[in-house]
């Protein structure tokens, strides 16, 4: 045991090189993960990419082809849903609409030996308070909105006390303001009872915005791992470059890499190694701060695949200029993403007030951040 063992929690769910395979389909290929106890843990990606069925796996509806899942430690192999202590919310879960609200919350305690202590009733009503719903007991789920219904069908999922909460797009039915106010709820209760939670989205702002750790998802597998600030900022692969958020990629030769002891001040590259990257004929300075994955040991020679955020782009700057011609604005209420159109490669700019024809774009080298070397 390290010494970094003492701060992290102990491991609560783990995939150990599952595989999933449908016939010819390898709908999960080789994953391996560890969730922490109490972690919101988020799976995202692509459509196809086998987000539902880790999620099923875990779950126990399905089985794995290859690999192993564990819970605290221990295999759950053959186990069923029933037995694996999971509570389980999918995004077409339906509510008995011949029982209350209160009855179906009371219908998961039924999964539950009863509890010491209070009453069932009490019970359902701490869930629904826990949902905010506690004034609903007696409704019929048909006159509640659509993110009601949603909490109700968590409320019956954590009413057995679950060890693990698994959600699989619990809001993509719901209008888009109606999941930003219910994200927020979800992570609310998962926090006050501290449950480790699994959720999958196709939404990458919904993973960033709720989550402690991420895996972004491809084709089966996990790209990166990490917390949201880490995916944002310091993406490990194009894909994942692209896919949560707005991004430049840009790709060229590494003509030299120089040593920065002294830059200017404005800069925080200072002690980093820069590359000169030539994309096409332009000449661009890309600082390298990774002792590993692509930035290290980069070379002249070396082809760079580098991406700038478009919020990191800056109009008139004099580092990295590049003269580009706006080619549309989308106006998004507080920022614009201008489109831009440099050497037949289009780039993204946000800015408050779109500029039009023929502007400087550029970024300091510390904003660039390196996803490929070959
Ligand atoms: P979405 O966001 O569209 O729900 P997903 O990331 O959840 O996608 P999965 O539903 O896990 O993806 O599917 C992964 C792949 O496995 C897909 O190609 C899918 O068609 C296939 N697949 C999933 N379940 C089955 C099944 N029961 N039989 C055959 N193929 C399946």
């Amino acid at each position: 045991d390290g010494a970094d063992s003492d701060h992290a929690a102990p491991t609560a769910v783990e995939l150990a090189g599952v595989t999933r395979r449908y016939g010819e389909t390898t709908a999960v290929d080789d994953l391996s993960l560890s969730v922490r106890e109490g972690e919101f843990f988020t799976l995202v990606g692509p459509s196809g990419c086998g987000k539902t069925t880790t999620l099923r796996l875990i779950a126990g509806f399905e089985e794995p082809t290859q690999g192993e899942v564990r819970f605290n430690g221990e295999s759950v192999t053959g186990v069923p849903p029933e037995d694996r202590d999971v509570g389980v919310v999918f995004q077409n879960y339906a509510l008995f609409p011949h029982m209350t609200v209160g009855e179906n919350v009371a219908y998961g305690l039924s999964f539950t030996d009863p509890p010491g202590g209070g009453s069932d009733e009490e019970r359902v009503r701490e869930l629904l308070e826990l949902v905010a719903l506690g004034d609903m007991m007696d409704r019929d789920p048909d006159t509640l909105s659509g993110g009601q219904q949603q909490r109700v069908a968590m409320a019956r999922a954590l009413a057995p006390g679950p060890d693990v909460l698994l959600l699989d797009e619990p809001m993509s039915a719901l209008d888009a303001k109606l999941r930003e106010r219910l994200r927020v709820q979800v992570r609310e209760i998962q926090q006050e009872l501290g449950i480790t939670t699994i959720y999958v989205t196709h939404d990458q702002e919904e993973a960033l915005a709720v989550s402690d750790r991420v895996a972004v998802m491809r084709d089966g597998t996990p790209e990166q791992v990490a917390p949201p600030r880490t995916i944002y900022r310091e993406p490990a692969t194009e894909f994942v470059a692209t896919f949560v958020g707005d991004n430049n990629v840009l790709s060229g030769e590494v003509t030299a890499v120089r040593s920065t002891d002294r830059v200017d001040d404005s800069s925080d590259e200072s002690g980093r190694s820069i590359a000169d990257v030539t994309v096409d004929s332009t000449t661009l300075s890309v600082a390298l701060d990774g002792d590993s994955g692509p930035e290290a040991a980069v070379s002249a020679g070396d082809r760079l695949t580098f991406c700038v955020r478009p919020e990191r782009l800056t109009l008139g700057a004099d580092r990295n200029a590049l003269t580009a011609t706006v080619t549309s604005a989308e106006f998004l209420g507080e920022t614009t993403r201008v489109h831009l159109d440099w050497e037949g490669r289009e780039l993204l700019l946000r800015a408050e007030d779109p500029p039009t024809g023929t502007v400087t774009v550029g970024f300091d080298p510390a904003d660039a951040h390196t996803v490929d070397r070959q």
